[in-house]
């Protein structure tokens, strides 16, 4: 998203950012945004789970939302039956790091 009524407006290096802990703080600033149960639904029905060209949209990064899409569809009330291995799990990126 990003209008100038959101709080992630202009933060497009954050938001799009591969670095790990820049994702974690997008998400931070996702989880105090009234917009979000509407930001996710527009990112779940739009798609796009591209890690450099959707970044994080509505508290997930794409890959987050590629999963949550498959488990629940589109429907964001569920977004509190999610494990919470799977809210603060670290990419897959990372997985392998030394
Ligand atoms: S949920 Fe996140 S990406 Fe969506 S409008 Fe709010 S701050 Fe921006």
């Amino acid at each position: 998203m990003g209008s100038t009524s959101t709080p992630c407006a202009g933060q497009t290096a954050l938001f799009y950012s591969l670095d790990w802990d820049d994702q974690q703080a997008a998400k931070e600033v996702c989880a105090g945004c009234l917009l979000r149960p509407r930001c996710l639904q527009r990112a779940l029905e739009v798609g796009g789970f591209d890690r450099w060209a959707d970044g994080i949209q509505g508290g997930f990064d794409p890959e987050e939302r590629g999963f949550y899409r498959r488990l629940y569809g589109t429907d964001v009330q569920r977004v509190r039956e999610l494990p919470a291995r799977f809210r603060t799990r670290p990419p897959a990126s990372r997985s392998g790091a030394a």
